[in-house]
């Protein structure tokens, strides 16, 4: 796991500005929420740090490396959707050992002419396949591996995309509104089960939601976004009970 850090960043689509110079410094290991108003920039930002937009200015940097330019697949974190984004035509089990396989093809296409001879072929499907029981296992998932996505339920479908981000032992998670799709009771559960994600991985996670309450229960830190700027981020007590700025209390909800 690492940490991150966020300097100046400023994008531009066209001549809209959506991010107006973002700096936020992650700690190894902190569940840190984004949170915000429609629009507000928490996507791109994301989409930033993941390697997804190239910043116009500014830098990012993942355990003290500087990836501001590395490209996505080099940058070894996590994403979640919203749309889970899973493969219609492959079952479960194959869905969530994608990460280690396009792994595997970057790591032979480095090497052509001997990668397919590696004494070690054998034992990666073995590390493929103990990785994907591992995800499966942790998230109670076990007796889906067959099936196609099309025979699961949204909430299923949410924790395939979770056990898919966790086979890699990435960096860092990145979520994005991972739980709007669920119904109110399934949002609590799998809200549940990501805080106990976090626990008992230790891991960095960064977690865009609309919704105050999630940010609440769940974060080390929240970060207030509008505008394509972060008005405040500490942790969820300061955040409510002392906001620096009228647009967060606002947000927030916090007495006035
Ligand atoms: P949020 O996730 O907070 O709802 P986004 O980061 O998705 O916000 O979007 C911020 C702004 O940038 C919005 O006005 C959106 O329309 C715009 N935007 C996002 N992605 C693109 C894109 N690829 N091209 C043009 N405009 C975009
Ligand atoms: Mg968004």
């Amino acid at each position: 796991m690492a940490d991150l850090q966020i300097t100046s960043v400023t994008k531009r689509f066209g001549e809209t500005p959506v991010l107006n110079g973002v700096t936020l410094d992650i700690a190894d290991s902190e569940f840190v929420s984004l949170v915000g108003p429609s629009g507000c920039g928490k996507s791109t930002l994301l989409r930033v740090i993941a390697g997804l937009e190239t910043p116009d200015s500014g830098a990012v940097s993942i355990g003290g490396a500087n990836v501001t330019t590395t490209r996505a697949a080099d940058r070894n974190l996590s994403m979640v959707f919203q749309s889970y984004a899973l493969y219609p035509h492959l079952t479960v089990a194959e869905n969530i050992a994608v990460p280690l396989r396009m792994r595997q093809l970057t790591h032979l296409q480095r090497m052509p002419l001997i990668g397919g001879l590696l004494p070690g072929a054998r034992g990666h499907r073995q590390s493929i396949a103990a990785a994907v029981n591992a995800a499966t296992e942790m998230l109670e998932i076990k007796s889906l591996l067959d099936r196609k996505p099309g025979q699961l339920s949204g909430g299923q479908r949410q924790r395939v995309a979770l056990a898919r981000a966790l086979v890699r032992d990435p960096a860092a998670f990145l979520l994005d509104e991972p739980l709007s799709n669920l119904d109110a009771k399934l949002r609590v559960q799998t809200r549940a089960e990501i805080a106990e994600l976090h626990r008992r991985l230790n891991a960095t996670f960064i977690y865009v939601t609309h919704d105050q309450v999630e940010a609440m229960t769940m974060s080390d830190r929240i970060a207030v976004m509008m505008g394509g700027e972060i008005l405040q981020c500490a942790t969820p007590e300061v955040i409510y009970e002392d906001p620096d700025d009228i647009r967060v209390a606002e947000f927030i909800g916090s007495p006035k």
